[in-house]
Order: C-alpha cells, then sequence, then structure tokens
C-alpha cells in the first residue's frame, strides 16, 4: 500500500516517555483529520504497546523503544512499535485476554485485548532474546457524511 507519509520516533524505556509517544503519534494523525474518538483510539493502543515494551520487552533493563507511524492511502494509519528485548516465547497465548506474566505488579493482561478493540488490525512479531514488534491498524474516516 502506497506510503503518502512517515515519521519515526526513538526514545528511552522510560515511563516517562509513555505519554509524549501517544502524544507525538496523535499529533502525526491530526492530520488525517480525525474525529476525537479516533485520535484517542490510537493513543489507546499506542499507550498500551508501548507499556508492554517498557515494562515486558526491557523489565529491569533501560533499552530504545522504535516507532514508525504511517499514513497509508485511503486514511489508514499504521503504527509500528518496536522493542528489542526480552521477546515473547507463545504470542497466540500472550494475546488471550487476562494472560498476564506480572500479575503481582497489578497487570490485568487486558493490553492486546484493548488494542484489538480499539483498532482494526493488531499484528504481533516476536522471538525470544531479539524482541517484539507490534503493527496497529485502523482507517480513519469510516463514517457517513465524509
Ligand atoms: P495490562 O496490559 O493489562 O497491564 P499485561 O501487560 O500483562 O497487562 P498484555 O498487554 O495483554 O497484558 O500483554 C500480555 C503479556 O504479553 C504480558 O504479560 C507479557 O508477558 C507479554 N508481552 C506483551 N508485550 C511484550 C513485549 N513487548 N515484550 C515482552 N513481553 C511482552
Ligand atoms: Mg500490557
Amino acid at each position: 500500500m502506497t506510503v503518502l507519509n512517515e515519521m519515526k520516533l526513538t526514545f528511552l524505556s522510560r515511563s516517562a516517555n509513555e505519554g509524549f509517544s501517544r502524544m507525538a503519534v496523535a499529533a502525526f494523525f491530526a492530520q488525517l483529520d480525525p474525529t476525537v474518538d479516533e485520535i484517542a483510539d490510537i493513543k489507546t493502543a499506542v499507550s498500551e504497546a508501548v507499556t508492554n515494551a517498557i515494562v515486558h520487552g526491557y523489565r529491569d533493563t533501560i533499552g530504545t523503544v522504535y516507532i514508525t507511524a504511517r499514513i497509508l492511502e485511503g486514511g489508514r494509519a499504521y503504527v509500528k512499535i518496536r522493542d528489542r528485548g526480552c521477546g515473547i516465547a507463545d504470542v497466540k497465548q500472550a494475546m488471550e485476554p487476562l494472560f498476564t506474566t506480572a500479575p503481582d505488579e497489578e497487570r490485568a493482561g487486558l493490553g492486546f485485548a484493548v488494542m484489538q478493540s480499539f483498532m482494526d488490525s493488531v499484528r504481533v512479531y516476536s522471538k525470544e532474546g531479539k524482541g517484539t514488534t507490534v503493527v496497529l491498524c485502523k482507517t480513519l474516516g469510516v463514517r457517513m457524511g465524509r
């Protein structure tokens, strides 16, 4: 699919950067003239993926989180969130609602479920010891009168 615009963001896996990164991604997609709800959905999904990279991917270490955001043809918003952290042994299991490897840290195991409910598609690629890539897509402007 044709890429109409693209931005890249790299930052350290410090929790302070979670809010920054979701705002930056939202600001990039402002040019698609999204509704308040659409931008809130993207922010929530990005926030879940970035939080996962920080708390699970890099756990007790500090690493780099990489985001690529693209505007594709047809008003399609694309966001890739990548870490080079510990990776996920079983992606299918990790994506099941309520599955968490961090119950003591008050994690609900709902991050992937939230991403799936707010975006059109969620793809996850991961390799143990290598890291995790999450690709989120959502077509904006799918409503009457536009
Ligand atoms: P919540 O998001 O509700 O706080 P959670 O983070 O445990 O809880 P999910 O976001 O659905 O729930 O993730 C499920 C599990 O997948 C995590 O507990 C973790 O084991 C694994 N996981 C998710 N993202 C990553 C990542 N980037 N690197 C390593 N493991 C991950
Ligand atoms: Mg999570």
